[in-house]
C-alpha cells in the first residue's frame, strides 16, 4: 500500500511525489521516506522517494516538506 504524506500542506501519493521532483510523469515509485537531512532552503523536514522516470532510469527524489525545495539524484 502507498503510504501518503503531506507536502506543503497537501496529501501526495509516493507517485503524485515523484511526479513534484522529476517535474513530469513516472514509470513507478516506492515509498516515501523521511531523509536524514534538512532543508537547505528553509530547515524544514525532508522525504525522500526512490522512482524510475524510465525503464533504465532509478533516481532517489528528495523533496522539502514545507518549500518549493527538491532536488534529483540518479542512483
Ligand atoms: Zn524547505
Amino acid at each position: 500500500m502507498a503510504e501518503n504524506r503531506v507536502v506543503q500542506g497537501r496529501m501526495v501519493t509516493p507517485k503524485k511525489l515523484a511526479e513534484i521532483v522529476e517535474d513530469g510523469d513516472v514509470m513507478e515509485a516506492e515509498n516515501i521516506e523521511d531523509a536524514d537531512r534538512e532543508c537547505p532552503d528553509c530547515g524544514g523536514d525532508v522525504v525522500k522517494v526512490t522512482y524510475m522516470p524510465s525503464v533504465t532510469e532509478l533516481v532517489t527524489g528528495y523533496k522539502c516538506q514545507d518549500c518549493d525545495w527538491k532536488e534529483r539524484e540518479e542512483a
